[in-house]
């Protein structure tokens, strides 16, 4: 069955880029609803905006969705992440500007709001899109690949020059609530160098160095350092996974991401469609529902205990 939450939720924070507060609103919806933003702000023209991949602009920094009338929302993948590891298909999320809250850098508080506001089962049958053969894209040394699996695999590696990231690779079944236990926690990174270029042309203005991790050679500026050693390759997951939820569905297959960004995942499910002979709907069955990223995470309203 497809979920949606049992009540609204909000989150009150400021967007990385912009630094602008900003105030969103997570709201139930019904079967087939999807994932929509909804800019409360925008009133003389469509403020609806589909959190799907056909309607994203390549940006290096973060995943930016906009509507054929030139309406966007930005650094939208740490929600879509959170959404995902929280198995909840359908929600209008009304967003008064233009960038969702950075918050903790991480999913973890989205997840949070989600948990408490627990989910609700819709009487429409929830569809997947199962890989049928690999599909691959490339741009020098970076590398984003689908192909088939039982279920949903990330499987990731980084190479930076910082020691203090260095070589690292994690992969994972997304299962049985993998993202809530390994994943949601991790917080964006960037290097010094980064930041002092960003701020430099108006970005970051809203990053701080506890909402992102920020490093400089082989140390970690953040105070109170890294969550986990390997914190930037999980977070780059949780991009993935945030980034792979714009297929507007499900993903059976198993992703392969070296060095790979927002921009690349997003050319990845361009090549998936693209390719008929790539993918098909399939109905979950109850079994594979169970091992899709956000099953049994959150209680459900009106649903017995498993
Ligand atoms: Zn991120």
């Amino acid at each position: 069955m497809q979920m949606t939450i049992a009540k609204p939720v909000a989150f009150e924070g400021v967007g990385l880029h912009t630094g602008a507060p900003v105030r969103m609103v997570l709201h139930p919806a019904p079967s087939d609803h999807g994932i929509v933003f909804r800019r409360t702000d925008i009133t003389d023209r469509n403020p609806r905006i589909a959190a799907i991949w056909d309607r994203v602009t390549p940006s290096k920094l973060c995943t930016l969705i906009e509507n054929e009338d030139g309406v966007s929302v930005s650094t939208i993948e740490h929600i879509m992440a959170a959404l995902v590891g929280a198995g909840v298909h359908n929600t209008l999320i009304e967003i008064d500007g233009p960038e969702v809250p950075i918050l903790d850098g991480s999913s973890a508080e989205f997840v949070a709001g989600i948990q408490a506001a627990g989910l609700r089962a819709l009487s429409g049958a929830l569809r997947a899109i199962r890989v049928l053969k690999p599909v691959e894209v490339r741009e020098g040394e970076a590398v984003a690949r689908l192909e088939p699996a039982a279920s949903l695999v990330i499987d990731f590696s980084i190479d930076f020059a910082d020691a203090a990231i260095g070589k690292q690779e994690k992969r994972l079944n997304m299962a049985n609530g993998a993202f809530v236990r390994e994943l949601m926690d991790s917080r964006t990174f960037c290097r010094q160098a980064d930041v002092d270029f960003m701020r430099a042309n108006g970005l970051a203005l809203g990053g701080t160095y506890e909402n992102a991790v920020v490093v400089d050679g082989d140390k970690v500026l953040s105070p109170g350092g890294l969550r986990h050693a390997d914190e930037p390759v999980r977070h780059k997951m949780l991009d993935a996974l945030g980034d792979l939820a714009l297929a507007g569905a499900p993903i059976l297959g198993r992703y392969v991401g070296a060095r790979a960004g927002h921009a690349m995942t997003n050319r990845l499910l361009r090549a998936l469609f693209a390719d008929p002979e790539a993918w098909e709907w399939e109905t979950c069955s109850p079994a594979q529902a169970y091992s899709l990223p956000g099953a049994g995470v959150c209680r459900a309203a009106g649903l017995a205990a498993r």
